[in-house]
């Protein structure tokens, strides 16, 4: 593969016919985060959604090598505590419903840090993560949770077929949207899943980046946007079932898929014709749905563009909260850098000490907002507001503020003036 490729054949169904839905320009790769000192040139390349009319999945218009994407991931699961939170319930959950298939061989794709499984320890015959980040791998290896380093497809899952034998219980938890290959890494599932085992993804979901104007979970590493009709579409190529589905509130907004063999002939829950038929009714199959929604990435950008420069005229000074994908899509798209943004902070201790790609801005530990305190805080780890205002209850005591960049813009309806909703002491009060 090339460094970057026009992405002319749907990834799904293998249609040309892709219509450009939205371009937010060229950025830099959102996880790429630079040493202080770095003197190599940044390499941008260009962000686009296309809607393929066939299938009605959305998906890059440009594909980035995975190699480069995800061969060095700064993305340590573990480091996050409302994510380490989701992962507990939602292992219970599982263990729960799918006592028995929880017992045999649990494989969970693209494992990172064994966030996931670890919670079967014990339980579970067997675990085994597989990830490409060699990094994560080899804390999770040395951590009790096996992880095998690779891109999943048929090659792998055959390979792990015959070492371990079919998986009863197979994850794969915001990885589908990572895979630029979706026939091969699901042909690879079909191969490794036992009959009568359970396949069970978790992945954004399309609708609520519409709805919440969710623009900045568009970055290189993120190809797909599924909705359940995209997404069923993709399985059924490969004679997998959806049997029930659930949303769940991670990410801005997930699906929680459950799936199985074809052949197993699982009854299929009410809760999958309910989300299909309101995926039809909210027009989630139809290019004019997307190219609606494409507006509102730059009436935030305006607005964002302007408060902020206003409060900078006044002297505030402004730091970030996190410094995830998300949040570089965003600044970089608002054309956000040092001089609007004073610092950020992160938890992640890999990125403290470097500059956020494209943008440029310090990331310190967040310990440095009482060192140097801010006068307004913008959350750009959004997912995590409320957790994050909980932990810095301080700040808003002494007066600070919290900005939520994507607020108030919901429903594709913004607030007439003035944009932006600032939450103090977790009440929303408009500036
Ligand atoms: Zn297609």
């Amino acid at each position: 593969m090339p460094l970057v490729r026009k992405n002319k054949r749907c990834a799904l169904c293998g249609s040309r016919s892709l219509k450009e839905v939205l371009s937010l320009g060229s950025l830099a790769l959102a996880n790429n985060f630079l040493l202080k000192n770095a003197t190599r040139m940044e390499i941008k390349f260009p962000l686009s959604l296309v809607f393929c009319d066939q299938c009605s999945l959305v998906q890059l218009g440009h594909f980035v090598d995975p190699k480069i994407l995800f061969s060095n991931y700064h993305y340590f699961s573990g480091t996050s505590k409302p994510a380490e939170r989701h992962f507990k319930a939602y292992s219970a959950l599982i263990k729960r419903r799918f006592a028995q298939q929880s017992r045999g061989l649990v494989i969970d794709v693209g494992s990172n840090d064994g966030i996931f499984l670890k919670n079967f320890r014990g339980k579970a015959m067997r675990i085994l993560g597989v990830d490409p980040a060699k990094n994560v791998t080899k804390y999770a290896s040395k951590n009790g949770v096996k992880t095998i380093s690779g891109f999943f497809g048929k090659k792998l899952a055959e390979k792990i077929s015959k070492a371990h034998g079919p998986a009863s219980l197979l994850t794969a938890n915001n990885v589908l949207a990572h895979t630029p290959l979706l026939n091969d890494f699901i042909g690879g599932v079909r191969l490794l899943l036992k009959q009568g085992g359970v396949f069970v993804v978790e992945a954004q979901y399309v609708g609520d980046l519409l709805e919440k104007n969710e623009f900045d979970n568009i970055y290189h590493e993120h190809y797909f946007y599924f909705s359940l009709t995209s997404l069923m579409a993709l399985l059924a190529r490969h004679n997998l079932r959806v049997f029930d589905v659930e949303m769940v509130n991670t990410q801005g907004g997930s699906l929680r898929v459950y799936i199985g063999r074809e052949e197993d002939g699982r009854p299929v829950s009410e809760r999958v014709k309910r989300l299909l038929t309101e995926e039809m009714t909210r027009g989630l199959d139809s290019l004019k749905t997307y190219r609606s929604f494409a507006n509102q990435p730059q009436y935030l950008k305006k607005w964002l563009r302007r408060f902020i420069i206003s409060l900078k005229s006044k002297g505030s000074k402004i730091a970030g909260y996190g410094a995830p994908a998300k949040g570089n899509t965003l600044l970089q798209y608002c054309n956000l850098g040092p001089m609007e943004i004073d610092y950020i902070v992160d938890t992640t201790p890999i990125k403290q000490g470097k500059l956020t790609p494209g943008s440029h801005i310090p990331i310190f530990a967040p310990g440095h907002l009482r060192k140097n305190v801010p006068d307004y805080i913008l959350i750009l780890a959004w997912n995590y507001a409320d957790y994050i205002m909980k932990k810095e209850r301080w700040f808003s005591e002494i007066g600070g503020k919290f900005i939520i960049p994507n607020q108030n813009l919901i429903n594709g309806k913004f607030l007439p003036s003035p944009i932006l909703a600032i939450k103090k002491k977790n009440k929303i009060n408009t500036l």
